[in-house]
């Protein structure tokens, strides 16, 4: 029997959902046809707050260090970098399956040794690997097997000599990537946390092997910063976990995951993780980074944080999602609100107000994402932005008409304020962007 905590946070889960569907977060993907099992398509508000997010992450980890550089790198590799990286060998879960319905699972997913649907009896654990396989050209034989990747970590590496010779950066260094990837799941689920195809944000860091441990730390704090400041979750929300030596991924030597309190229980957010020289050294056997001051040769070792965009926009939603007496809010961090501000025009039968309420509209479009709306009483439009966090609602009335003044709301104090045209823009610019 489920214990009531995990009824009301299925509950909540459920409502979120419900939530991002309605209004146009996250739709079920391919839906017309009957949907495809745990596939996920960003709507248009959607979009917007993942790009947020993405484009937050570049700038504070690309565009303002002067220590890292950006990559976009193709979603198929050679086979051969799987060969060498270690993931057609290692990269695999084990998996049981239902003698009787047949039906497979991650083995640390099931708690007893009875299949979770049916009871049946389930089998002996065999390693099942991750990787998503397709064909490319027009012959299908062994010879045109390849990979979508299933991280973006391997580019970073394969890269690097590219890299390292065009930017003319020197250790220590970084290269960062946002991209696609894929992982053949056992058992996708939870809505966006865990899918075949996914997003991440990632770092390969660079550096001298006695510096690891300064290094580690520094991403730790930097991942911290992130996550309370940029994302702005609550830290009582975040914990992080020390990953077990015999849980370590085949090329980590330590691992910290963070964790987010998510509705359907505590779950991995992010990742960081020491490398070693594993990868540089698999991929360049012959030629080692050459540290031209000291005329050393060296494979640099890697610290890597990893953030998931997905589980990112999970983790912003449920955090940002609140119950009051008459309203649901979202409360946002206004940065990744996908509307910074809504316009209304008082009355829509009144064409002088929703003439100069476009007139407004058409003005601060010009620097933030803006909604406008003109169904329906003032009170249902200012619970409809709520719903989808939108910081501040404009209204524009006769006052505006004759003083040139507009009501400004704000999502989270609901408190109005009275604001001259001319000011607006600053207005708005100064409080979203703190
Ligand atoms: P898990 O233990 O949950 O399977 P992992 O430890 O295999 O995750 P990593 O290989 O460290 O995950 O991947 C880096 C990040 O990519 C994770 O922290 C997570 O944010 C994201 N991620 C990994 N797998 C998925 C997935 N199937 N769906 C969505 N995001 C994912």
């Amino acid at each position: 029997m489920k214990d009531k905590t995990e009824i009301m946070s299925n509950n909540m889960m459920d409502k979120i959902i419900s939530l991002c569907k309605r209004r146009g977060f996250v739709f079920p993907g391919s839906e017309i046809y009957g949907g495809l099992a745990n596939s996920w398509d960003y709507g248009p508000l959607g979009v917007e707050l993942k790009n947020n997010i993405k484009q937050l992450w570049w700038k504070r980890f690309v565009h303002q260090r002067d220590d890292m550089v950006g990559i976009d790198a193709a979603l198929i590799m050679n086979p051969k970098v799987w060969e060498a990286s270690g993931h057609l060998k290692e990269f695999s879960d084990p998996l049981v399956e239902c003698k009787k319905c047949h039906k497979r699972f991650r083995i640390d997913q099931v708690e007893s040794k009875k299949c979770p649907e049916c009871r049946g009896e389930l089998s002996e654990a065999k390693q099942f690997n991750l990787m998503l396989k397709t064909f490319l050209g027009p012959v299908e034989n062994e010879d045109s097997i390849v990979y979508f990747r299933p991280e973006t970590a391997q580019a970073m590496f394969v890269d690097f000599k590219n890299v390292l010779e065009t930017s003319r950066k020197k250790l220590p260094f970084g290269i960062a990537q946002i991209g696609k990837a894929f992982r053949n799941e056992i058992t996708p689920g939870n809505f966006i946390f865990r899918t075949r195809e996914f997003e991440q944000m990632e770092i390969e860091y660079f550096i001298k092997e006695e510096n690891w441990e300064e290094v580690f730390e520094h991403w730790k704090k930097e991942m911290q910063s992130w996550m309370k400041n940029i994302l702005g979750l609550q830290e009582k929300n975040i914990s992080e976990l020390s990953v077990p030596n015999k849980e370590l991924a085949h090329y980590s030597k330590k691992t910290i995951d963070f964790e987010y309190n998510f509705p359907f229980g505590k779950n991995e957010l992010y990742g960081l993780a020491y490398r070693t020289d594993f990868d540089l050294k698999n991929h360049y056997k012959e030629e080692p980074y050459l540290d031209i001051e000291k005329n050393e040769k060296l494979y640099p070792h890697v610290i890597e944080p990893t953030f998931g965009v997905d589980r990112s926009v999970l983790a912003v939603l449920c955090d940002a999602y609140i119950e009051e007496a008459e309203r649901v809010v979202l409360k946002l961090k206004p940065v990744l609100a996908p509307y910074k501000v809504a316009v209304f025009p008082l009355l829509k039968n009144k064409p002088e107000l929703v003439e100069k309420a476009k007139e407004i509209y058409n003005n601060l479009k010009k620097e933030f994402t803006v909604a406008f709306d003109d169904r329906g009483n003032i009170g249902k439009r200012y619970y409809s932005q709520d719903e989808i966090g939108t910081p501040y609602c404009v209204t524009v009335d006769f006052n505006t008409l004759e003083k040139d003044e507009v009501t400004v709301r704000d999502r989270d104090t609901m408190k109005q304020e009275k604001v001259k045209v001319s000011q607006l823009i600053d207005y708005i610019k100064e409080k979203i962007y703190v």
